[in-house]
């Protein structure tokens, strides 16, 4: 049965000790759940549940809105490099792909997403599946393709100086990022996602492939058409453009200046660093044979962004939990909840501030208002988790599946008793080497 058909029975958890998300501090309380809004917290719920409710003692256990994960890539499919990314993902293959990854998230306890940039034009059409209870999965706000000037992205010379590959859209001129824009919302983006930096071969870093100029146009066609802008900003001048501009959510914001807080500041621009896909290379990168070059750049770029990003949190600028999820490195369903931790870690939030980023300010991320989702109380929308144990102390009990109790998605359980979704991989889906390295004839001679 799908989310959007099935009839959801009332719910009410008891003894639980709810965590509501806005930073308040834990309480003991009963949540009383009804088809897709959280109808009462607190004594009076238990009064309000009707003879047919089902009820659920979580004494023990934390009762919490569910994670909102604002950055992922959930059309990627896992790859384990750009060209597998571009070139081994076929359409059709890749929409059912993404619809059996989708589930995961759910079974993860991720109640909500956005996905910025997806490949072929499949966000929208997945986003729309899961509402129309085509396929099971958490409320989703998503992009089309990443807009990139002919300079490119993070994938080097893979991006074509004009036209489409993979997530990329290159838009060569002024009147080419307007009219982008414009058929992007056209056809269903939630958000227009902007790579404001690129990795040019031959150069250390990412260098600011957008102008001032060119990052107004999109913002204010974008706005005009009452839809907000995302951008990749891994630079401090790239993320002050992008502020000044208009942009209204920043992905990594990385080596901050103080110019750059001050923009942030100064426009009420959100930022969702993302850390978790730096510090997943970083630290347990060797476990899975990535490249050792990158690690100490990544763990830098976490070092060199964390004292200015809390400068920022400080100020007021909302910070907001992603994961990257979708590549090698972050598999669907095993990473979303580390952000938490490492906002705890890095930035030195409190558990209680680091839950909110994920949970109440995903609103932004979903284009909700704030707390309408992504927080435990009356009439907000019922996306609701279960935890056992005390997250408000420890929480890295919510990256642990095996201590999710109950997932309510839009008011109805999600079967957490089914096995993880395993699969294997389709033809043609993972590039492969002839062999790890050149067969010379000193090495087939024993020399
Ligand atoms: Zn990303």
């Amino acid at each position: 049965m799908s989310a959007a058909t099935s009839t959801s029975p009332t719910t009410l958890l008891t003894g639980g000790t709810v965590v509501d998300g806005t930073g308040a501090p834990p309480v003991r309380a009963d949540v009383l759940v009804e088809v897709d809004r959280i109808v009462a917290v607190g004594s009076d719920a238990a009064t309000r549940a009707g003879d047919d409710a089902v009820v659920h003692d979580v004494t023990g256990s934390t009762v919490l809105p569910g994670l909102i994960d604002a950055h992922c890539h959930i059309t990627f499919g896992e790859p384990a490099s750009n060209d597998e990314l571009f070139f081994h993902r076929p359409q059709s293959s890749a929409a059912l792909l993404a619809a059996f990854n989708v589930q995961k998230l759910l079974l993860a306890g991720v109640t909500g997403f956005l996905d910025a940039d997806c490949i072929h034009d499949i966000g929208p059409a997945l986003r729309d599946a899961i509402e129309a209870g085509l396929v099971e999965g958490p409320r989703m706000t998503a992009g089309l393709n990443a807009l990139l000037t002919a300079a490119g992205g993070t994938a080097g010379r893979l991006i074509p100086d004009a036209g489409r590959v993979g997530y990329a859209q290159v838009v060569g001129d002024r009147d080419e990022m307007v009219r982008a824009t414009r058929q992007q919302v056209k056809h269903g983006a939630d958000w227009i996602k902007i790579h404001v930096t690129g990795s040019v071969p031959n150069r250390a870093g990412e260098l600011t492939v957008w102008s001032a100029d060119e990052l107004r146009a999109v913002t204010e066609t974008a706005h005009a058409l009452d839809t907000p802008t995302i951008a990749h900003c891994r630079s401090a001048e790239s993320t002050r453009l992008a502020a000044e501009a208009g942009v209204d959510l920043i992905l990594h914001a990385s080596y901050l200046d103080e110019a750059a807080v001050e923009a942030l500041v100064a426009a009420g621009c959100a930022v969702a660093p993302t850390f978790t896909f730096l510090a997943n290379l970083a630290d347990h990168g060797e476990k899975v044979g990535a490249g050792s070059a990158q690690v100490d750049v990544f763990r830098g770029e976490i070092q060199a962004t964390a004292d200015r990003l809390r400068t920022a949190y400080d100020a007021g600028v909302p910070i907001l939990c992603g994961s990257e999820s979708g590549f090698s490195l972050t598999p669907y369903g095993h990473w979303h909840a580390r952000e938490v931790e490492l906002l705890v870690e890095v930035l030195g939030l409190t558990p209680l501030e680091a839950i909110s980023c994920a949970t109440r300010n995903g609103a932004i991320a979903l284009r909700r208002p704030l707390d309408t989702i992504g927080v435990i109380a009356p009439g907000a929308a019922a996306d609701v988790l279960v935890v056992d144990g005390d997250v408000a102390t420890d929480v890295s009990l919510l990256g642990d599946r095996r201590h999710l109790r109950h997932v309510f998605s839009r008011g109805r359980a999600v079967d957490l008793r089914r096995p993880w979704p395993e699969r294997r991989p389709l033809p043609g889906e993972k590039v492969a080497n002839w062999s790890a390295r050149p067969l010379t004839w000193d090495l087939a001679h024993g020399h």
